[in-house]
């Protein structure tokens, strides 16, 4: 016998639920472990062709954890939030290596893999495996909240403890993938962040923040904390080929494994750097306009600072972790988004 609450979002489902996404198809894990890091902070309409691209690239974990980390990246460029993709290859890499290319089916196992929360290990072993454990992601913990009237910030673990309670409440032990699939679909349809379907939904009758007339008030908004603001100088070396100087980031922190071109504090440790390396004067060929960037826990102001090289060009530093680049080098690497937003602009 179904619950209520999980018979009504299954019936809806069978009418309305999303059955033809790519990673719905042959739903391994490794398919459904991909979409669901890709899936993380980004819409569907995004990830689709992503998925597609990937999935040809590595059509397996073993595929995937052979691969040079430069040829992960590139495929993640444009995506975002690149811990994702450093965690994919690192999870692929322990799949290979621990578990001779099978992902584990137990959740605790699986949750111990990199980029791997309680939710994302139970959608994942719900969707392949059909196996019976609640989800939580953003979608679902929407939907939740409004149905249940949970004020507090998600954020908060007291709030978050009352929404797990409340999906652990609802899940049904019969037909647990479909279930899963059709919480997500309906917070991504029609329990939307600002405009929620409330008179197409099923959830209607039991709702308590449509019976308050609110359903926007909830969940919580976490609290306002402003930004903290730094700024910086990105060298943009350019060589008598007119390639620029990009340097590989290291593999953690802001674009880890990315291709950037070279930062620094101020002018004072630019020009040091240029006269120990090219015994070059720093003389500022042009100053672009900066480049901002937001990330989670701060925002990045660059100053772009052409700089032209008066000598041969340069390929001393070519290797090692250096790159002369320009736009049409063919390069398998990925590239920082701060790279990518300066070719942007003087295509
Ligand atoms: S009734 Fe409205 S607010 Fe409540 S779950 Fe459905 S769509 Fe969301």
């Amino acid at each position: 016998m179904i619950p209520e609450f999980a018979n009504k979002v299954l019936i809806w489902f069978d009418q309305h639920g999303r059955k033809d996404l790519p990673w719905q198809q042959h739903p391994t894990p490794y398919r459904v472990w991909v979409s669901e890091i890709m899936l993380q902070q980004t819409q569907v309409a995004t990830v689709i062709p992503y998925y597609g691209r990937f999935m040809q690239r590595f059509p397996d974990v073993l595929t995937l954890a052979d691969a040079p980390q430069d040829d992960v990246l590139k495929l993640w460029e444009g995506l975002g939030y690149y811990s994702r993709a450093r965690n994919l290859h690192k999870t692929a890499q322990r799949v290979r290596d621990e578990y001779a290319c099978v992902f584990p089916t137990d959740r605790a196992d699986m949750e111990t893999l990199s980029g791997i929360g309680r939710s994302t290990a139970a959608a994942i072993l719900s969707l392949s495996h059909g196996q019976a454990h609640a989800i939580l992601d953003g979608n679902v913990k929407r939907v939740l909240a409004r149905y249940h009237a949970v004020a507090g910030w998600s954020g908060e673990p007291r709030t978050l403890k009352q929404l797990w309670e409340h999906a652990e409440h609802h899940l049904p032990t019969q037909r647990n993938a479909d279930y899963t699939q059709a919480m997500m679909d309906m917070g991504a349809t029609l329990c939307t962040r600002s405009k929620p379907l409330c008179l197409l939904c099923p959830l209607q009758d039991g709702c308590k923040a449509f019976q308050q007339g609110k359903p926007q008030d909830y969940p919580g908004k976490r609290p306002k904390k402003d930004l903290p603001e730094k700024t910086a100088l990105a060298l943009l070396l350019r060589n008598n080929d007119g390639e620029l100087l990009l340097q590989h980031r290291p593999p953690t922190g802001i674009w880890g494994g990315l291709w950037s071109f070279p930062e620094f504090a101020d002018e004072t440790a630019m020009a040091d750097w240029l006269a120990q390396h090219f015994a070059q004067t720093c003389i500022v060929a042009a100053r672009l306009p900066t480049l901002t960037h937001t990330f989670s826990h701060y925002r990045l102001h660059l100053q772009p600072l052409q700089v032209d090289l008066d000598a041969h060009p340069a390929r001393i530093m070519e290797g090692n972790g250096w790159l002369w680049y320009k736009a049409d080098t063919h390069f398998t690497g990925g590239l920082s988004a701060a790279v990518r937003q300066f070719f942007q602009n003087i295509e």
